[in-house]
């Protein structure tokens, strides 16, 4: 027993999504004496890491994979051999909400995890320290501890918490300066010799006093913590954005105010047409299934409301546009800047441009939609997804094919714009705040409305240029 930490550490990570990939290729850049191995049994997905056009899009990413990419960073789909030779793996498998069963519509799937768990327990011939990376419920180290040692043939697995939070767009920066990295084990002599392993590999770069280590179910819980802590700050801006809205209040005005307060802090205050991202809703979900399992409704409660905020604020935004435009848009050409759940990703898991989109679909609008990164491909196949109620674990319809032809996807604003009723901005890429509007008005259709979704836009220029501008919790046009 212990064999498991050795001099030579060899990696591998089983995901090589926008966690995998990105954490492994900094550890292998700031561990040039540790071999890293990424596998995954998406063919394309490897393939694509293997090649010039890397599967995600993140700044700085491409740089790091580069320079390590064949010498100790590798991308593969032989799961077995590289997790056979590893004394570390990391886990990173996708954790999304449960669609069907016990506990639809809030609970994590751990499918990929149990059969990720199982696969590493029958491969192994040696032991080895087994990372959960992917966010999972609380407790869930204990289950796969059941499923390798059943399973072990007297190899010693030790399991370990190691949450990411990385957040994507600026996951590279966070990589090399994280706010602090959490190591959950167990109280043992072996679970802390574990712990000690997994820190000496982040200790080539990350500074000591931030390292936390702590027992398993603290770190399990803190980072489910951390996701809902940080939506709770968007939904309590994006509420009191609607007040307001409702009295004339100026809700950049009242966030720089109570920003000036240590206790509260100037971070993550602006209001927004809503949170999204693969991370936030499911891990709130999450959590309130945990605290509904555990007794304790009145907390569930108190975290679903983050999400119901959430909601509200995408619908609030498209009855807004509704509104505006004299109670209809059924026809209407509108130009939707932005499809990714925030700038610097091509990523569009949970983005509010979805249920904002087929709000406005839902009144007939004609949609026209630009994004930088988002591909032509992922913004069809999104807005015809089925949407899911998890209040109501029903599946609402599809969109029918016919919407589908509701939209068309730009290969830039002014295209996306021309000829439109209005123009909605729903991600806050940099690009939409330099963009010549005087041009964009000659273009438009009068009266010409701008919709901003995340308050990045001079509101006054825009009203001077002649457009009717609506900015979230800010003072309306009269
Ligand atoms: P992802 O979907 O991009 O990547 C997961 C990958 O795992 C996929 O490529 C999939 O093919 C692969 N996979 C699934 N089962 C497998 C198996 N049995 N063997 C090999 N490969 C398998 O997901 P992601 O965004 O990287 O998230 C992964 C986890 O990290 C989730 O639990 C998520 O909640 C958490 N997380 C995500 C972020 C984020 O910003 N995306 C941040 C922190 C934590």
């Amino acid at each position: 027993p212990g064999s498991y930490v050795v001099k030579m550490v060899k990696i591998c990570c089983i995901g090589a999504g926008y966690v995998g990939g990105p954490t492994m290729a900094v550890i292998a850049l700031k561990c040039p004496s540790i071999e890293v191995a990424v596998v995954d049994i998406s063919v394309p997905r490897i393939n694509a890491w293997n090649s010039d056009q890397l599967p995600i899009y993140e700044p700085g990413l491409e740089e790091v994979v580069k320079q390590c990419r064949g010498k100790n960073l590798f991308f593969s789909t032989d799961v077995e051999k590289h997790v056979r030779e590893a004394n570390i793996v990391f886990v990173s498998v996708n954790t999304p909400t449960k669609t069907q069963g016990l506990g639809a519509g809030k609970a994590a799937d751990l499918t990929y995890w149990e059969s990720a768990a199982r696969m590493i327990a029958d491969v192994s011939k040696s032991d080895k320290i087994v990372v959960e990376k992917s966010t999972v419920p609380v407790k869930t180290a204990e289950a796969i501890e059941k499923i390798l040692m059943h399973n072990s043939r007297g190899i010693n697995f030790q399991i370990l918490s190691n949450p990411e939070f990385l957040a994507e767009g600026t996951a590279i920066n966070d990589l090399f300066k994280p706010d602090r990295v959490l190591i959950g084990g167990r109280e043992t002599p072996e679970g802390m010799k574990a712990i000690k392993a997994l820190k000496d590999v982040y200790a080539h770069w990350v500074p000591e006093d931030r390292i936390l280590c702590t027992n398993l179910w603290s770190a399990e819980v803190s980072k489910l913590a951390a996701n809902a802590f940080l939506a709770q700050r968007i939904s309590s801006v994006n509420a009191m954005s609607a007040l307001c809205e409702a009295t004339g209040a100026d809700v950049s005005q009242v966030s720089h105010a109570i920003g000036f307060d240590s206790r509260i802090g100037p971070k993550f205050l602006n209001a927004s047409v809503g949170f999204g991202g693969s991370c936030f809703q499911k891990d709130i979900l999450n959590l309130v299934y945990i605290c509904e399992c555990n007794g304790l409704p009145e907390v569930a409660n108190y975290w679903k409301q983050v999400i119901k905020v959430n909601d509200y604020q995408k619908t609030r935004f498209v009855n807004r546009v509704v509104s505006s435009m004299f109670n209809t848009v059924s026809g209407k050409k509108i130009a939707i800047l932005g499809f990714a759940f925030k700038k610097d990703t091509g990523d569009t898991r949970e983005t509010p441009a979805i249920d904002v989109c087929k709000g406005l679909m839902g009144d007939k609008a004609r949609l026209s939609i630009y994004d930088p990164q988002v591909p032509q491909e992922h913004i069809q196949r999104d807005l015809q997804m089925n949407k899911f109620d998890w209040d109501h674990p029903i599946h609402l319809q599809p969109t029918s094919p016919s919407t589908i032809n509701q939209v068309i996807v730009a290969s830039d604003a002014y295209e996306a714009t021309k000829d439109s009723h209005g123009v909605c901005i729903l991600t806050e890429w940099d690009e939409f705040k330099n963009l010549d509007y005087q041009k964009i008005y000659n273009n438009m259709q009068k009266p010409a409305f701008v919709f901003d979704g995340r308050n990045i836009l001079d509101v006054e220029k825009l009203r001077k240029i002649g457009f009717i501008v609506y900015s979230i919790g800010k003072p309306l046009d009269k």
